[in-house]
């Protein structure tokens, strides 16, 4: 549904009414200096008119690591969340899957559904490479998470190669893979490390 990834690739998000969130920061508990989206892993999500913040942050200054939680108004206040993180964890994550059970409902979804099968047959062959597990490519005991109910590993090793995880296959399945990506069990996209 909701796959954490480094915050700033969440940015920009665009609230409905029309005011827009392009950059993120926070200041580092310990040192106070500025830590900026980009030193962070997690998540944000717009939720109706309000963006909700989850991430894990490393002060590139200090090396303290911190908790960012927090709810980005639509006037782009930014407020902090009481909430334990695993409550907090909680109902993002189903926010996230109501939002995209809404959105499938929706003809849109439908629609470009039905044209991405159609495209099928024309496309053009991706340009990474498929890999399906098997016996013979080496996991990593590091897991960064679910996605679709199986664990995403840190990172994986094919032929002698060794892969890093980059990111999740996107719910309607629209994606490029870039040359050097590698498209693991139809879901995971890997590259060189
Ligand atoms: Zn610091």
């Amino acid at each position: 549904m909701i796959q954490p990834d480094r915050l700033d690739r969440f940015f920009p998000i665009t609230y409905p009414n029309g005011n827009t969130v392009s950059r993120f920061a926070k200041h580092c508990p310990h040192c106070k200096q500025l830590v900026k989206a980009s030193a962070m892993e997690g998540m944000a999500l717009l939720l109706k008119d309000k963006v909700f913040v989850l991430a894990d942050g490393q002060c590139p200054h200090c090396q303290h690591t911190f908790v960012v939680k927090c709810v980005i108004d639509e006037y782009k206040q930014v407020h902090a969340v009481g909430l334990p993180v695993f409550l907090y964890r909680m109902m993002l994550q189903w926010g996230a899957r109501k939002q995209v059970q809404t959105f499938r409902q929706q003809n849109d979804w439908r629609t470009a559904q039905q044209e991405a099968s159609e495209q099928d047959d024309s496309a053009p062959a991706p340009r990474g490479t498929l890999l399906a597990d098997s016996a013979m490519v080496q996991k990593s005991d590091e897991i960064l998470g679910n996605f679709m109910g199986q664990p995403i590993h840190a990172w994986i090793i094919s032929n002698g190669q060794r892969l890093v995880y980059e990111r999740a296959v996107p719910p309607g399945g629209s994606f490029q893979l870039a040359e050097q990506e590698v498209l693991f069990e139809n879901r995971l996209i890997y590259r060189p490390a």
